[in-house]
């Protein structure tokens, strides 16, 4: 069978984009790093709803517990592998670049940029040689416009739409797509501290985005229907012009 490894799964957008895969008809691994409480509850939505969703906790930047995590997996699903990647799982730690700390700089590229370099590098195998496969990258308007406070972050998901790109030309001929998604401001956990009634008003539409209007487009990226998109990076902004 063909799985969805989503990772950050447990909450905000990698919650409801578990939550729409499953609906697609396609088995869900949960990923997450701390919260298994949030986990499980994905999971119970999914199995009350019919689908299929399991759990595999594993920190992103963290090459050995990502090595052992996806190869037990795989030991324990002989017949099946990973034909969706969603690297979800994400952080901010802002701070103006006179202020910044090593560790806020460098926890956020190794969530966000290492992260994706560790599960993509173990995923990609099962993919290249089932010659299909999906990987969608949750970058950020501020990876393509830049954001004052979020040199760090802006760097790793400048990063990872270069790696994108990059390696979508890698893996085209073997029906493998990679895309990038550029959210603006979704209503999530990560969003939670910003002042909404301020920054809503740079919004053309008005509002925050949904962690639904996200997983409607990483659904349309891991079906079949997309087999012809790769090395883009798709804006889901509300208008906010970048
Ligand atoms: P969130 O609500 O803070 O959720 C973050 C998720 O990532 C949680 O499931 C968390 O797991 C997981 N996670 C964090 N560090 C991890 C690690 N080292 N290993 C494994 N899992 C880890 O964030 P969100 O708003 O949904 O953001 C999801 C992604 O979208 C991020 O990459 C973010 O940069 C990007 N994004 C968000 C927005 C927005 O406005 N919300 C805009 C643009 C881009 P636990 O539950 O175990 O902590």
């Amino acid at each position: 069978m063909r799985y969805a490894l989503v990772t950050g799964g447990s909450r905000g957008l990698g919650r409801a984009v578990c939550i729409k895969l499953a609906k697609q008809g396609i088995p869900v691994i949960i990923n997450y790093q701390s919260n298994s409480q949030a986990a499980e509850e994905v999971k119970q939505i999914i199995e009350a709803e019919g689908g299929i969703a399991e759990l595999l906790q594993f920190n992103v930047a963290d090459k050995e517990q990502v090595d052992n995590a996806i190869e037990n997996w795989e030991t324990t699903h002989p017949d099946d592998y990973i034909a969706i990647l969603v690297n979800n799982a994400g952080i901010r730690e802002d701070n103006l670049m006179i202020f910044m700390q090593d560790e806020q700089w460098s926890n956020v590229i190794d969530t966000s940029l290492n992260g994706f370099f560790y599960v993509t590098r173990r995923a990609l195998k099962g993919m290249l040689s089932k010659r299909f496969g999906r990987i969608i990258n949750m970058a950020s308007l501020s990876g393509i416009k830049g954001l004052p406070g979020q040199t760090n972050y802006s760097a790793a998901k400048a990063a990872l739409i270069g790696a994108t790109k990059a390696l979508s030309q890698e893996v085209a001929s073997r029906k493998v797509t990679v895309n990038a998604i550029a959210p603006g401001f979704i209503s999530t956990d990560m969003t939670k501290g910003l002042d909404e009634d301020s920054l809503k008003k740079l919004v053309p539409m008005g509002r925050f985005g949904k962690p639904e209007e996200v997983a409607a487009l990483v659904g349309f990226l891991a079906s079949e229907d997309s087999s012809y998109i790769t090395g883009e990076v798709i804006s889901i902004n509300g208008g906010l012009y970048t």
